[in-house]
């Protein structure tokens, strides 16, 4: 694919992904941040050949404050040793950064992101790729691989 595809669409001026992660942080493009605890960001290095997408941060990212670090990460870590890749070296990110949930007694149970929300995150997404430009995007689950594949993205049908 070219590159050109990964980023159509405005992203941030960031120059690092630290920097990036620092003004996102901030963020108040959509109302999610105001009922989760913290920016959930990507992580892994700059020069990753490969990205892995996922929907949103869970209960447990949302605390911890990193991506795919709950059941979700665990089942994750898991597929990556079996498929021999070294999680390390992947960039690991969401779709939307912040946890959205509705709150059942005591538990915060997950909630879908609305076309809206990931729109407008889309953002993060778009400026993340346009930094690390990685050879192989992988989706984690339908919401990543339907937004991977529409038009904000312009990726072929294949990449999802
Ligand atoms: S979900 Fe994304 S767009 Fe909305 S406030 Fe959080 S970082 Fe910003």
């Amino acid at each position: 694919m070219n590159k050109p595809d990964l980023i159509e669409g405005e992203t941030a001026s960031a120059k690092s992904l630290g920097e990036l992660n620092g003004q996102a942080q901030h963020c108040k493009r959509c109302d999610l941040y105001k009922h989760a605890t913290q920016t959930v960001f990507g992580e892994g290095p700059e020069q990753a050949d490969v990205v892995l997408v996922g929907e949103q941060p869970g209960d447990r990212e949302d605390v911890v404050g990193r991506p795919f670090v709950g059941p979700a990460g665990a089942i994750l870590n898991a597929s990556l040793i079996m498929a021999g890749i070294d999680r390390d070296r992947c960039y690991i990110t969401n779709t939307v950064k912040h946890f959205k949930s509705t709150q059942r007694g005591k538990r915060r149970l997950h909630s879908k992101p609305n076309a809206g929300e990931i729109q407008r995150c889309s953002w993060w997404l778009r400026s993340e790729l346009k930094l690390i430009e990685p050879k192989i995007i992988v989706a984690l689950g339908g919401t990543a691989a339907a937004h991977l594949r529409g038009k904000t993205f312009g990726l072929p049908r294949t990449a999802a």
